[in-house]
């Protein structure tokens, strides 16, 4: 069976892509800073310590994988910010904070394990954006957040660019409006629903979708 690697592994539509895909059968590398509840899994499931901001774990992370093959990565972990925070009232701190975690923490671990990927049979790269990171459907507020899911898609188009010639697939992918932590219990969609669609989307997936961004339905988003 494949091999998967999802960060932020722990809770929300992390830990639910861990158990679904445990459940299919596929051997699983759960990474996230708290991983008990992936370790309680059913299925294959090895887990890893991974701050997604901290470049030694990251580094520890491909050194202890070297030479597996990954079939599937799934760069997943990702911050909201402060509720409510706007361009008027956030920190400094709290909005390179967010850029941190949603946009240059994803793309330093797609380069750490693209050898992984590279030499696996679907070489494939997921990475959960939103649509609130949309610019042609760009709205007002959550601007910290809205900004780092942009730039993580900007990011990802070039990588996918970048990463083509080696055989990997990249697409970004809006999850829904999900009832986890981040979504809120007023969400519309269940983390189940969300992820077995994406799963769905994600097991069609062709070299012709390389760089594209996906609704968890396969819809098109523009960009
Ligand atoms: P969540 O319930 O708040 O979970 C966030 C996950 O990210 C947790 O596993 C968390 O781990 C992890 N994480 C945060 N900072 C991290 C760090 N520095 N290092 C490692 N892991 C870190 O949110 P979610 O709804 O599952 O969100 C998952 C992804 O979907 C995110 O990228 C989010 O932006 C995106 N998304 C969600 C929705 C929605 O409606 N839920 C909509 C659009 C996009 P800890 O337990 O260690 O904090």
């Amino acid at each position: 069976m494949p091999t998967v690697l999802i960060t932020g592994a722990g809770r929300g539509l992390g830990l639910e892509f861990v158990r679904q895909y445990a459940a299919q059968g596929w051997r699983v590398h759960a990474c996230a800073r708290r991983p008990e509840k992936a370790e309680a899994s059913k299925g294959e499931v090895l887990t890893h310590p991974l701050d997604v901001r901290d470049a030694g774990q990251i580094a520890a992370l491909r050194d202890a994988l070297a030479g597996e093959a990954i079939d599937l990565l799934i760069n997943n972990a990702g911050i909201y910010g402060p509720r409510g925070a706007s361009i008027a009232n956030v920190s400094d701190a709290d909005w390179l904070e967010v850029f941190h975690v949603n946009s240059v923490a994803p793309l330093r671990v797609a380069s750490a394990l693209a050898e992984n990927v590279a030499k696996s049979g679907l070489k494939l790269m997921v990475f959960i954006t939103s649509q609130l990171g949309s610019i042609a459907r760009m709205g007002a507020g959550v601007q910290p957040y809205r900004m780092s899911k942009a730039a993580l898609n900007a990011g990802v188009r070039g990588l996918s660019l970048e990463l083509a010639g080696r055989g990997i697939t990249s697409v970004v992918f809006h999850p829904g409006w999900v009832r986890t932590d981040m979504g809120g219990a007023g969400a519309a969609l269940d983390p189940k629903t969300s992820i077995a669609g994406m799963r769905a989307v994600i097991a069609r997936l062709k070299a012709s979708d390389n760089g594209r961004f996906l609704d968890y339905d396969g819809a098109e988003i523009p960009w």
